[in-house]
């Protein structure tokens, strides 16, 4: 048995490919009460009773996760993150334990286990973990039995403090990737309340359209711009491992959305794969600052140390020596970084920090853009149209993103949609 190590990407215990086998992952709505988890149960047993060996990965019931995270808030202003880690992995012991029960009661053998007895190894930070590892022999081992394995999501166990980890909220489709990397499942099912991918958020444009398959690189692009059908770190995983996913509804039948190699994939017409939104960051800029070597440097190292997610950044050309820095970063960090920010202006001898937390981010995401010239003329074409100003523009070869005032984000959405409806349908009859 080999364990290979890659930068940045868990390392993953290699047994084999094992034909037949099957991870299926539940979210949190599709296990929403007992009956819900009874229909689960009932799922996976018909899976293993067409031969499969299942693995299955649930998520806490319904609201259980928000609920947990109350309570702690309700105890402690700032929960130590250890006990939060305690207290939120939980959830999912108690959604995997209780259809592991209503398996045993359909007549087959069933085993639940924590992310640690799952052998999940993460590193030692609380609340964000990162899998470094993950050691499924006894997964193996139960599966040799014939049982249907339930592993809890979204948490592990560090290998330096022997603590329990979590890996943020959403995790348990990282939990269920990895665990099919591991076992070299034939795929990874994530069953969840929408029927798949859409090339916009439906509740926005009604009339978005499901994709049948989308790659790994555009899936990549659109979960960090704001689509929120898996974390992103799970498609990192399942790009570096060439995991076959599929995203498919719990409550109504369907193919869902098959995500994988762009080559393996039938992209033909493949231009757009979707218009994604985002309102949960804030555009701060640090006005005047030297125009000399390292400023961006020192500023950016600075908040990368804090664990500051940075995006967008675009500085102008300088004036008199001076520049203006502006950048995107979560709102939920504004706390930890804007005091930095302050005392790094001052350093710096700038002028001032100023933070707008009401914009949204709209982005356009495609592979077919690398080869067709125009796409981003086109979306600021739709964007002027519709009179909504662009504040901030950055583009990667199969995205271009504008910042806009947040209370325009639905129509901006809609706007950009339609403009590239036709693209959208053509690679949907493709
Ligand atoms: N229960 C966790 C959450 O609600 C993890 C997950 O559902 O993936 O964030
Ligand atoms: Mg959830």
């Amino acid at each position: 048995m080999t364990t290979l190590h890659f930068e940045a990407v868990p390392s993953v215990q290699l047994l084999g490919r094992t034909p037949g086998l099957v991870v299926m992952k539940f979210g949190g709505t599709s296990v929403g009460d007992t009956d819900k988890l009874k229909r689960v149960a009932a799922r996976l047993v018909a899976a293993h009773e067409e031969g499969a060996k299942v693995v299955a990965v649930l998520s806490a019931m319904g609201h259980t996760t928000d609920e947990l995270i109350r309570l702690a808030h309700e105890v402690s202003p700032e929960p130590h993150p250890r006990e939060y880690d305690m207290l939120v992995s939980t959830g999912e012991r108690i959604s995997n334990a209780l259809c592991a029960m209503a398996i045993h009661d359909l007549g087959h053998e069933a085993v639940s286990f924590t992310g640690s007895q799952a052998g999940i190894v993460t590193d030692a930070s609380h609340t964000r973990a990162k899998i470094v590892e993950v050691r499924a022999t006894r997964i193996h081992d139960a599966l040799a039995e014939n049982r249907i394995v339930l592993v809890a999501g979204f948490q592990g166990v560090s290998s330096s403090t022997h603590d329990v980890t979590t890996f943020g909220r959403g995790g348990s489709d990282t939990t269920a990737v990895a665990l099919a990397a591991a076992l070299g499942a034939d795929a990874c099912e994530i069953f969840t309340d929408v029927p798949g991918v859409f090339t916009a958020d439906p509740r926005i444009v009604p009339d978005a359209l499901k994709l049948d398959t989308v790659s790994y690189e555009e899936m990549l692009e659109m979960s960090a711009s704001g689509a929120k059908v898996m974390a992103l770190r799970s498609i990192e995983i399942a790009r570096s491992y060439g995991v076959r996913l599929r995203v498919r509804s719990t409550f109504v039948d369907g193919a869902g959305t098959w995500i994988g190699e762009e080559g393996d994939l039938v992209l033909e017409k493949a231009i757009i794969s979707g218009v994604t939104h985002d309102t949960s960051e804030a555009k701060v800029s640090i006005i005047g600052v030297p125009d000399r070597p390292g400023v961006a440097a020192q500023v950016f190292r600075e908040l990368a140390a804090a664990g500051v997610n940075i995006d967008m950044i675009v500085q102008n050309s300088s004036r008199d020596g001076e520049a203006t820095i502006s950048f995107t970063m979560p709102k939920t960090d504004l706390p930890v970084a804007r005091p930095m920010l302050e005392r790094l202006c001052a350093d710096l001898g700038g002028a001032q920090v100023e933070q707008d937390a009401d914009i949204a981010k709209v982005s356009l995401i495609g592979a077919g853009m690398k080869s067709h010239p125009g796409v981003a003329a086109d979306m600021f074409d739709a964007l002027a149209e519709a009179g909504i100003n662009i504040e901030i523009i950055s583009t990667s070869s199969i995205r271009v993103s504008c910042v806009i005032r947040a209370a325009e984000v639905e129509r901006a959405v809609r706007a950009v949609h339609e403009r590239f409806r036709a693209y959208a349908e053509e690679r949907v009859r493709a």
